[in-house]
């Protein structure tokens, strides 16, 4: 396929009798106008790893390894894969692994890899039901990617681009804002998939802030903020006290001399402000089991 158009992948399809999936998110993309906007925000080079999540039929896969050092996909449908690699057997830069990407060390592929690259950028179309594991996941567990250019739900990137005070933030946008500089890029109508969604998409950037460590705290600090979450129309108090049966006269009292007001609801609160706030409140709370699951 040299062009993605919604003629030839239908032909790709067909050709290969190859059925969609639905339990795979697969929405292929039939659209090159689309295909560049993601190339030029990922803005790949020869010194750049990529990692690609779900090639499906290989159009974004072909720009990328054009731009790119080299790519690492990882496709977890064994018919797709059977077209990929018989597509692109000639690539030198091309590598496939067929696994669920929810069950790959990313980092110690990373490391398999033949040779050492200046950065890594995870490029993506990524199936909607793994958006938040897999961004969670590898955010929590890899410490050698520098950047992910994603396709995702507009929904789902709204969420994870939110400014606090905002419907859309959530402990989500806290953890997302905490460990990398998020940008909304741009829409993309249903249009330009085959099938098409019933929602509308968008493409984020995540660049990963520098410092970027993996360690227990890390998990023990998104509890704390899911926490904080809980309940969004209840305050901070009451949310800290349900968790983890902490005194409401005594929290409120430790959110003033923290500088918030003691009704503040945790929607209120932004995201650098919550390392600062978990720390102190761990602090302050000692006999608090750290990973209590909650009382309710
Ligand atoms: N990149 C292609 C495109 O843009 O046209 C396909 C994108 S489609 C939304 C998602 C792709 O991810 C499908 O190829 C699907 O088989 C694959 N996929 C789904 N779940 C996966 C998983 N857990 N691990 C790896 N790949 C997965």
């Amino acid at each position: 396929m040299e062009k993605s158009t919604p003629k030839a992948v239908k032909e790709l399809l067909v050709g290969h009798g190859l059925r969609l999936k639905k339990r795979f998110g697969q929405n292929f993309l039939v659209d090159d106008g689309i295909l560049k906007k993601i190339m030029r925000t990922a803005a790949l080079d020869k010194d750049t790893l990529v990692i690609e999540i779900g090639p499906g039929l290989g159009s974004l896969t072909r720009y990328l390894f054009a731009e790119a050092a080299h790519v690492l996909a990882i496709e977890i449908d064994d018919r797709l894969v059977e077209v990929l690699e018989e597509a692109f057997e000639d690539v030198a830069n091309f590598t496939l692994l067929h696994k669920d990407v929810l069950q790959v060390d990313l980092d110690e592929e990373i490391e398999k890899m033949d040779k050492s690259y200046g950065k890594v950028v995870v490029v993506a179309n990524l199936p909607y039901y793994i958006t938040t594991p897999f961004i969670m996941n590898s955010l929590q567990k890899s410490e050698r990617i520098d950047r992910y250019v994603l396709m995702v739900q507009l929904e789902v990137a709204r969420r994870l681009t939110a400014r606090p005070s905002t419907k859309d933030y959530n402990a989500l946008s806290v953890f997302i804002h905490h460990h990398t500089e998020a940008d909304f890029r741009f829409r993309v109508p249903p249009e330009v998939f085959i099938p098409k969604p019933e929602v509308g998409s968008a493409v984020i950037s995540l660049t990963v802030k520098d410092g970027h460590k993996v360690s227990r705290e890390t998990s023990r600090f998104h509890d704390f903020v899911k926490k904080a979450f809980a309940q969004r129309r209840k305050t901070l108090v009451n949310n800290l006290h349900n968790a983890y049966g902490v005194d409401k006269e005594k929290t409120g009292d430790f959110l003033e001399k923290m500088g918030y007001d003691r009704n503040v609801r945790a929607e209120r609160i932004e995201p650098d402000g919550w390392v600062e706030l978990a720390e102190e409140f761990f602090a302050v709370n000692a006999d608090v089991p750290r990973e209590n699951k909650g009382r309710r």
